[in-house]
């Protein structure tokens, strides 16, 4: 199943996600398939469960075909080898390296892009679809897509991470957003 992408101006994006009760009557493993056909069918290369309209602390993620083909290449990023993971409960624990600016966009800001800042390196523990705990250091791209999915549990939007200036220039555009104003190709839901 496939579902609408939550735009900006949804109070769902600026919720702190509680964490996901495994005990619950939840489908997880259905959730969990969705939330890739939806992250597929919309061309990311992540998405948190608030983007789909839950607040829980969920993301899937797959950068495998953002990355070169070449892997003798300048581009290629060994970080996104094999990187298609489903994170459950995530706490990050620590965050380390040089900051490096990357050209970001989300599903939920469709026509924005722009330079956000970030850490090269990424702690981070969670648990699996099989409820496995993890603590895993990620970095490069990798990193970079958890760092923006998480900001999503966590309410924060990668517009925030930008220089004042910069947000006062997209104030206008990020309204249109929220009113509806957008030209994607795939389904979108708006607060108003
Ligand atoms: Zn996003």
């Amino acid at each position: 199943m496939i579902y609408p992408i939550v735009a900006y101006g949804d109070p769902i994006l600026r919720k702190v996600a509680p964490p996901i009760d495994r005990s619950a009557d939840l489908d997880l493993k259905k959730l969990v398939g969705d939330m890739f056909e939806t992250m597929y069918a919309s061309a990311g290369v992540g998405l948190a469960a608030p983007q789909i309209g839950l607040s829980v602390r969920l993301f899937v993620v797959d950068g495998t075909a953002l990355n070169d083909e070449d892997p003798k290449s300048d581009d290629f990023d060994p970080s996104l080898v094999g990187f298609r993971k489903v994170f459950i409960n995530a706490e990050i624990l620590d965050e380390d390296g040089k900051e490096w600016a990357y050209e970001e966009g989300c599903l939920s800001i469709p026509g924005i892009r722009a330079d956000v800042y970030r850490p090269k390196q990424v702690l981070i523990q969670y648990e699996d679809l099989e409820g496995n705990e993890h603590t895993d250091t990620f970095e490069g791209m990798a990193a970079r897509i958890i760092q923006h999915e998480y900001d999503h549990l966590e309410g924060v939007l990668f517009t925030d991470h930008l220089p004042s200036l910069k947000k006062r220039l997209l104030k206008n555009k990020l309204a249109g957003i929220a009113k509806g104003d957008v030209d994607v190709d795939y389904k979108m839901k708006f607060a108003h």
